[in-house]
């Protein structure tokens, strides 16, 4: 069996040719294939998007689009993706890392209670693995205490929350499409929001803060005399991308029906296995970015990772706690919390849109044998 991959673009013919035409257009930059992405996932979320160059830059341009800045400080789950926190710092705020919930692990509210200070200005929750958890009591909280959300759903691309998408509804959506997320443009990146100064300040912002220069760059041309009142960034999307983007959107349930298709055959395969328990368990909304589990009292991770991949079988870890890092290093979550319970029993196994049913078969049982060994 040849190697299976943690996870992997699946890319076609429509990607090529769409790219191939702006090859042949020799128009690379920000124009008419960024305005129809950006019009198609304006139409699918059914709300204003800004597209981006990175999922990072999303959650950056959100929160500067807020007002949040240097003596801010905004709440965040350690558990996440580096880029949650180096977003947060670049806008000169503080990173506050919380605890999570020990059955979704996504940010525990109590813990993000427990630091809320006055410089608290935003939470930054994370759809780990691509579900939503309780963000109505997000939300709750966010509201009672008059900060703003910026949802970090990078890996939440397609699920939804009551049935509603995730992106139709929040403060603001910030997703990837990152070449391993549930849809591409290469890289790339999103924020979606109902808030039209946010919107607008973010247009911006992704063009080195040139005012009103994604009007002019959508009619193929660019702005030569302007002003510029605030600090921006080169985080526009390419035309290049924008094309990858629009034909993997279109390809966007075909995926999606994959993704959820291997991630419900794992967790029927490993029904029977008491120590080993997904950490989504339900996939009716969610279109899995990921597949983790948690298997209990996990001594050796890395042993295991190492015969699996002796096997030919890719695996993950998501995600070294940021509290440890250098930079971000807060040991009050040291002692007793709930991520430094579980976090050495994670394990990501691989999922993505070219799995077959045969390859989630020979995973399972690869990992219930090596666990039996
Ligand atoms: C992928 C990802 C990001 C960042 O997206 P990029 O497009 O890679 O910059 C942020 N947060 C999480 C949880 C991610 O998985």
């Amino acid at each position: 069996m040849s190697r299976i991959r943690l996870s992997k673009s699946v890319i076609g013919e429509e990607e090529k040719r769409l790219v191939s035409c702006v090859l042949d257009r020799e128009f690379l930059g920000m124009g008419a294939d960024v305005l129809e992405y950006e019009s198609k996932l304006s139409a699918f979320f059914g709300r204003p998007v800004v597209c981006v160059a990175n999922g990072t830059a999303a959650l950056q341009l959100a929160l500067q689009a807020m007002g949040i800045g240097k003596d801010d400080e905004v709440l965040v789950p350690s558990l996440t993706y580096v880029a949650s926190f180096q977003a947060i710092a670049a806008t000169g705020a503080k990173p506050v890392a919380c605890d999570i919930n020990e059955h979704n692990l996504i940010i525990d509210i109590k813990s993000a209670k427990d630091r809320l200070t006055s410089k608290t200005k935003a939470i930054m929750p994370v759809f780990y693995g691509g579900a939503a958890g309780d963000v109505d009591g997000i939300y709750a909280f966010a509201n009672d205490n008059g900060i703003r959300v910026v949802e970090d759903a990078a890996h939440a691309f397609g699920s939804t929350h009551d049935n509603k998408k995730i992106g139709s509804f929040g403060d603001v959506s910030c997703f990837s499409f990152d070449g391993i997320k549930n849809i591409t443009s290469g890289e790339g990146g999103c924020l979606v929001s109902d808030d039209e100064a946010l919107i607008s300040k973010a247009k911006d912002y992704r063009l080195l803060g040139v005012e009103r220069d994604t009007e002019a760059r959508f009619k193929g041309k660019r702005s030569w005399e302007f002003d510029v009142v605030t600090q921006g960034w080169r985080y526009h999307m390419s035309n290049i991308m924008a094309a990858i983007g629009i034909a993997q959107l279109n390809k966007r349930e075909k995926f999606a029906t994959k993704r959820k298709e291997m991630a419900t055959l794992y967790s029927e395969l490993l029904r029977e296995q008491s120590s080993i328990e997904p950490v989504v368990k339900d996939f009716s909304q969610v279109v899995p970015h990921i597949y983790v589990v948690r298997i209990k009292n996990l001594k050796d991770r890395q042993a295991l990772r190492d015969a699996l991949l002796a096997k030919g079988i890719e695996t993950g870890v998501h995600y070294f706690p940021n509290h440890r890092l250098s930079y971000f290093r807060d040991a009050s979550l040291d002692e007793q919390s709930i991520v430094e319970n579980i976090y050495p029993e994670l394990l990501t196994l691989p999922l993505h849109a070219d799995m077959s049913a045969d390859d989630v078969a020979h995973v399972v049982e690869c990992i219930v044998l090596e666990l039996a060994s």
